[in-house]
């Protein structure tokens, strides 16, 4: 079975290379394998072989202003360029005009048109007991997207039982800000766990958004403290997937943290890498429209292997 795993990582775009970048300063060994050997700068050097693809994406979708998560997000995960939809950029929560495109048309839905399997979709993200309890609950678009497909969303108790991953890696953010009771878990378990979820699926998602908070100043966490964890993450990650039968997509929906001298998105383009048999099927990829046809276009030829 030919699986796809969709690392999304909130506000990391491809900047200039300088000391007020850290991903050029702090670039671990798995940003460096999944960059094809540079760190994920301005400077990054396209790549294409059967196995592996590094490009830039734009992400400002042809509208001026700095673009934002809420119509980022909504293009990446429906193929549809939603900020030329709403008219400008709008988040971090989805705008109303795309409410419709994420409820009905989604990259969770197109993957489930393709595939025979019980489940082929999945969102490993775990979210804790006062997400489901909050009556003044926020949709976030990939929450959307999952309540639109019918791709049910993990509870603290799929966390426990390491069938699911929290948004930090760690779970730090569960015991310090909610007060939970989940054991401490490395990086590196992170992906493990991330990778069982991804075995049982021809499509799993995992939305991280530390990056993004990091690069607004919003948690007290160094940008290269928060870099090393998810290298360590992607490390695990790249030493257990079988390029021939996975393949790890990892992209963004606007630039952030890559530029330290300020606290706002910017308008950089984004990294798309894609490491596994998937890769030929981005090789004209352009911008954040292109990757939800990307990874159907892979999972559908897959089906018919
Ligand atoms: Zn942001």
């Amino acid at each position: 079975m030919h699986r796809l795993l969709f690392v999304f990582l909130d506000g990391v775009g491809l900047g200039p290379s300088g000391p007020q970048n850290p991903l050029s300063t702090s670039a671990g060994p798995a940003f460096r394998e999944l960059g094809g050997g540079a760190p994920w700068t301005r400077a990054l050097p396209e790549r294409q072989s059967p196995h592996h693809l590094v490009r830039p994406l734009d992400a400002t979708l042809g509208v001026e202003g700095l673009p934002q998560s809420g119509t980022g997000q909504a293009t990446l995960f429906t193929g549809v360029n939603c900020a030329e939809r709403v008219g400008r950029h709008f988040g971090p929560f989805p705008h109303s005009a795309t409410h419709e495109v994420l409820d009905q048309e989604n990259l969770f839905h197109h993957v489930q048109e393709l595939a025979p399997a019980p489940a082929p979709t999945a969102f490993a993200n775990a979210f804790p007991p006062q997400f489901f309890e909050a009556s003044s609950r926020r949709w976030t678009v990939t929450t959307r997207c999952c309540a639109g497909a019918d791709v049910s969303l993990r509870t603290l108790d799929t966390l426990q039982a390491h069938r699911a991953v929290a948004a930090d890696l760690t779970a730090d953010g569960w015991r310090e800000a909610l007060g939970l009771n989940v054991p401490p878990r490395s990086p590196a378990d992170a992906a493990e766990h991330l990778v069982a979820t991804h075995r049982n699926h021809a499509l799993t998602l995992f939305e991280h958004f530390q990056t993004d908070k990091v690069g607004h100043g919003r948690i007290d966490l160094a940008p290269e403290v928060l870099l090393a964890r998810l290298d360590r993450f992607l490390k695990r990650l790249l030493d257990l997937l079988d390029p021939a039968q996975d393949t790890l997509l990892v992209t963004s929906d606007h630039g952030n943290i890559e530029d330290a001298r300020h606290t706002q998105h910017t308008r950089n383009p984004v990294p798309l890498l894609v490491h596994g048999w998937a890769a030929p099927y981005f090789a004209d990829a352009q911008d954040l429209t292109d990757v939800t046809p990307g990874i159907v276009a892979a999972l559908r030829a897959a089906n018919r292997r």
